[in-house]
């Protein structure tokens, strides 16, 4: 049997003992060893899932984990017990359009770890061989995990919206996702301004490389922006707040031309298309998770540039410590909140 954490609604944290997994054909069985907390997991926290709508929160929970392969199933050829890595969490049919292009979370049948499919918040999981991300020699388990949906995520949108040397970035929202975003824009080159209400976060986006940090509810933060940006305005901008001011925050701070990824979920919001969008000709794009054939770019970049990801593992846990974790997860008081097993 083994220890596994499971978020069925209200606010509830429950560690189950269940039985120890066993890989099919072509899956592996991974001893997990750190495994991430992230803002989606307050929606099964709160009964109100982001993915999976009515099946989700029956499973085990958790999409960022990291671990050794324990056991290999029959066919498995490209790992072998040993191996270390981490987990891309949408696992898909395999055959189809989206699953070719290494995008499994947009496979029409996808399972989400830790929403619909058991997840890394456990001592073990199964999951297919080819959702398994080989981690390289010097990156610790938590960097790892964190590499995957926080630092990963960012970095995609980064490339997505061309981030460069020549880019002015401003990112909305300094919760795990805008704290990677500040790394991954900065190892491209960019000058980074980052937004957000809480005046920890914002000293410690400093801390990661940010040039400007702003409170976005200050009267003074559009005259800063043009301060910042010599009047000409952000190239592009990066919403992981998910909140509707924020969002059309970014679109407004945006010059002509520029481009706008917005990341953090949200279900609903009112924004000005002819003013923000038609006008500006600003690309509005949506971006979700990352390609897995990106995985290698990734850890080369956090490699090359020497990027520390477990400075952002603010707060670390037992699975026993489950019930708290969430709470000061859910308060706002950890940055990256990991499981170490
Ligand atoms: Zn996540
Ligand atoms: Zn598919």
């Amino acid at each position: 049997m083994m220890k596994a954490i499971f978020l069925p609604g209200d606010k509830r944290v429950e560690i189950r003992a269940v039985a120890v997994p066993i890989p099919g054909p072509g899956e592996v069985l991974i001893a997990v060893k750190a495994s991430c907390i992230c803002r989606s997991d307050l929606s099964l926290y709160y009964g109100n899932a982001v993915v999976g709508g009515e099946a989700a929160g029956r499973c085990i929970t958790g999409h960022e984990p990291a671990g050794v392969i324990a056991e290999i199933g029959a066919g498995v050829t490209a790992f072998k017990a040993g191996d270390r890595v981490a987990v891309y969490l949408g696992i898909g049919c395999g055959a189809c359009e989206f699953c070719r292009m290494g995008n499994f979370h947009l496979c029409p049948t996808w399972q989400c770890l830790g929403f619909t499919a058991d997840g890394g918040n456990a001592e073990y999981l199964v999951v297919p061989e080819r959702n398994c991300l080989r981690i390289p020699d010097g990156m610790s388990f938590v960097a790892a995990a964190i590499s995957t949906d926080a630092f990963g995520t960012l970095y995609s949108a980064c490339k997505k919206l061309n981030v460069s040397g020549a880019t002015t970035l401003g990112i909305w929202g300094l919760g795990p996702m805008g704290s990677s975003g500040v790394l991954a824009a900065k190892a491209l080159g960019a000058r980074v301004v980052v937004f957000d209400p809480i005046e920890e976060r914002r000293h410690f986006a400093l801390k990661l490389g940010a040039d400007l940090a702003l409170d976005p509810t200050s009267a003074d933060a559009p005259s800063e922006i043009a301060a910042f940006t010599q009047g000409a305005g952000l190239s592009a901008a990066i919403d992981c707040s998910g909140n509707a001011a924020a969002q059309n925050m970014a679109l407004d701070s945006v010059r002509p031309l520029g481009s706008v990824a917005f990341v953090g979920e949200s279900r609903e919001t009112t924004i000005r298309p002819s003013g923000q969008l038609i006008r500006k000709q600003i690309r509005l794009i949506g971006s979700w998770y990352f390609n897995i054939a990106e995985y290698p770019e990734i850890t080369r970049a956090l490699l090359d540039h020497k990027i520390d990801l477990e400075r952002l593992a603010t707060h670390r846990f037992t699975l026993d410590e489950a019930a708290t974790a969430f709470r000061l997860f859910d308060e706002r008081k950890t940055e990256k909140a990991v499981f170490v097993l």
